[in-house]
């Protein structure tokens, strides 16, 4: 007897932070393999998706970034964070306020279920502008720590960047998810 092929796995990772962070670009590296030429700010959910191979298994790797207006927010936020295996926290490294923000994305998650029991990295962004960043990669690390997150600079858009301490580029955003 012949049994029909096991079904593709899926991950349901979710991208959150502020506005303008670069989760849509991100996710477009990921799923795309480039930084896109132009972006949109993202109404409601941007859904992108991208199948990968580990161990031999197909798994469909699914990528949802919000941008969390109120509207959507009421009526989708259930869903959204329904099934989720994961969840990526983005801030910008030359935005204080979006790396301010992060304990409440944090806490909505937790309140969404969505605490340390699942997997959650933190994600400094578009690190190819180091020259104007305000948040320092120390001060971000012990935050990430105290979450016990781990921590990753990047770039969705160039691979520029030699800080020898952490690798950043855009290759790098392959690591990330
Ligand atoms: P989102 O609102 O978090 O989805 O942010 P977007 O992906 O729409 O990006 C917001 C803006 O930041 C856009 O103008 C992007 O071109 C820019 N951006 C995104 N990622 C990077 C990056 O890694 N480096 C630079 N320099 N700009 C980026
Ligand atoms: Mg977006």
């Amino acid at each position: 007897s012949s049994l029909p092929p096991p079904r593709t796995r899926i991950f349901k990772i979710i991208v959150i932070g502020d506005s303008g962070v670069g989760k849509t670009c991100l996710t477009y590296r990921f799923c795309a393999g480039k930084f896109p030429d132009k972006t949109e700010a993202t109404i409601g959910v941007d859904f992108r998706e991208r199948v990968i191979e580990i161990d031999g298994e197909k798994i469909k790797v699914q990528l949802w970034d919000t941008a969390g207006q109120e509207r959507f927010r009421k009526s989708m936020v259930q869903h959204y964070y329904r099934n989720v295996h994961a969840v990526v926290f983005v801030y910008d490294v030359t935005n204080a306020a979006s790396f301010q923000s992060l304990p409440a994305w944090i806490e909505e998650c937790r309140l969404h279920a969505l605490g340390q029991e699942v997997p959650r990295i933190l994600v400094g962004n578009k690190c190819d502008l180091r020259h104007s960043a305000q948040v320092n990669t120390d001060v971000a690390q012990q935050f990430a720590d105290t979450h016990s997150m781990p921590l990753f600079e990047t770039s969705a858009k160039s691979p520029l960047g030699n800080d020898n301490r952490q690798q950043c580029n855009a290759d790098h955003v392959e690591a990330i998810f």
